[in-house]
């Protein structure tokens, strides 16, 4: 199969088929971190995703009719599988994405999870009796699958969000189509060879690569669409969330977000500062609940910048192979510049850059910065990037106003001895998530995990996502 020969001509999974684009096009897929050639991929068009959704809908009938078991069986076997190909599939999140090792590995054990317990959910699939008022009516909720689920999924975690999304929808017996990342493409052909390997039927898992801006329509768009899951940028988050509103089609969105970090005065920072350090830098700053805000209480500001300007210093930047690596190159020449205006927007308005700033190749040094006021894109925007605000308070009244001045609303973290404070913050910061004493990155599979505002719709999760990709029926039977 040419999706595994040396340079890789990836090709579309349709209806259990390895198909070419209708009309023959590709595109190149870029290796970050030097912007060489890393694979070639089906470039697909409306005809592609229309034989896709027509795959998934006509599998639909028969595989909801999939024993709990069978379904089990398949994801265990891909958790199985994605073991054996371990390196593969951690050579492709290092090269396709510009992984370093320890976030590919990160990654790959926290896929583990996600399809483990995505497996689990196959035997939930439960509604409940209901006391009826009708006299000798028996009545009952049962749980029924939606049918064909589209997956839109972003460059960032790839496998953890295949894992999670594609595994959580066929575990309750839907068909889906993937669309994934146009950076990347491999990691879910991977997937797609291990779904196939694992036994599900032809047709219950699809993917079609391609831009996102010329074929996304066609998906979330589409009249055999049932439920649309996406994972992305706010602003194509928007545009679906029209779309769907549009066809009434049930959707989750998981976009972006500038979450905050609190720091009050009672804080341990010999506790503090390496989860500081990871709740921004790890992956370079390209995780959806990086924390982009701190906020330290005036008593340990200046040693918290002091500290955390020592760490950054002596953060890996080398061989994305050597496990002391932990920056990664920004995904595209657009990120770089959103990156690159950031700080220079800053700059040009008086911030100060108190370590990094400068490039080395693709990749940004970690970067903070002080002095950031509200007239700065880098204070409310997402950039994505490895750049994080450190912001003085001067009390906790001030951190969780500031905290929650943002049109976002995904991750937050407060770290104190404070109970009172600590529980207040997680009960009044508009966010949907919060970790007291731990970092804004945290996820597990079966947490409600998402967030508010421009941060998105729905949670994502086991609970959430048997709620939200099944629907309950009503039935009652007259004895
Ligand atoms: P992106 O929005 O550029 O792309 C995401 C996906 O949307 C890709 O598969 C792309 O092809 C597709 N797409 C583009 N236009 C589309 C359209 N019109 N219709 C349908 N699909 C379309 O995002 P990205 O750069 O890949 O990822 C980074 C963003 O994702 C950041 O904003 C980040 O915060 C967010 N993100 C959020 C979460 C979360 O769980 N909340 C997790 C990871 C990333």
């Amino acid at each position: 199969m040419d999706t595994k020969t040396e340079l890789r001509t990836l090709r579309h999974f349709i209806g259990g088929d390895w198909v070419g684009a209708e009309d023959g096009a590709t595109f190149a897929v870029l290796n970050p971190l030097d912007d060489s050639l890393y694979a070639h991929a089906a470039k697909g068009t409306d005809a592609d995703m229309r034989k896709a959704v027509a795959a998934a809908k006509s599998a639909f009938p028969e595989y909801k009719q999939t024993l709990p078991a069978e379904r089990e069986r398949w994801l265990l076997r891909i958790a199985e599988i994605m073991e054996e190909r371990k390196s593969e599939l951690i050579d492709c999140l290092i090269d396709e994405i510009g992984s370093p090792i320890q976030k590919a590995l990160f990654e790959f054990n926290k896929g583990l999870t996600m399809v483990r317990a995505a497996a689990g959910m196959c035997r939930n699939v439960r509604g409940e009796t209901i006391p009826s008022d009708a006299p000798g009516k028996f009545s009952m909720s049962i749980r029924e699958p939606l049918g064909v689920v589209a997956v839109i999924t972003p460059f960032n975690v790839p496998l953890i969000k295949n894992t999670r999304l594609v595994a959580n929808a066929l575990a309750v017996g839907n068909t889906v189509v993937h669309l994934p990342s146009e950076m990347a493409p491999h990691l879910s052909v991977l997937f797609a060879e291990i779904v196939a390997e694992a036994g599900f039927p032809p047709g219950a898992y699809n993917v079609v690569s391609g831009y996102g801006h010329e074929i996304g329509d066609d998906l979330t768009g589409h009249e055999d669409v049932d439920f649309v899951t996406f994972t992305g940028s706010t602003v194509v988050g928007q545009h679906i969330n029209e779309i769907c509103a549009k066809n009434k089609t049930p959707n989750t969105l998981e976009l972006g977000g500038k979450s905050p970090t609190v720091i009050l005065a009672d804080a341990d920072l010999d506790k503090v500062m390496p989860l500081a350090a990871r709740s921004i830098f790890m992956f370079a700053g390209q995780a959806c609940i990086a924390s982009s805000r701190f906020y330290v209480e005036r008593p340990l500001y200046d040693e918290f910048v002091k500290r955390f300007a020592m760490l950054v210093s002596k953060i890996g930047m080398g061989d994305l192979r050597d496990p002391a690596t932990v920056i990664a190159p920004a995904i595209s020449e657009r990120q770089r510049n959103r990156i690159r205006s950031h700080i220079e927007d800053a700059v040009a308005k008086g911030a100060t850059v108190v370590a990094g700033g400068e490039w080395e190749g693709n990749r940004c040094q970690p970067t903070l910065l002080t002095g950031v006021t509200g007239d700065m894109t880098v204070c409310k925007t997402e950039t994505f990037g490895p750049v994080t605000s450190i912001y003085p308070i001067d009390s906790y009244e001030e951190g969780l106003q500031k905290a929650n001045d943002t049109e976002y609303g995904l991750s937050s973290a407060i770290f104190t001895k404070d109970i009172d404070k600590a529980f207040h913050f997680a009960r009044n910061i508009g966010a949907g998530m919060c970790h007291i004493n731990g970092p804004t990155i945290h996820d597990e599979a079966h947490v409600p995990f998402g967030g508010n505002g421009e941060s998105g719709v729905g949670r994502e999760g086991t609970d959430a996502d048997m709620e939200a990709m099944t629907e309950l029926k009503w039935v009652t039977v007259q004895l």
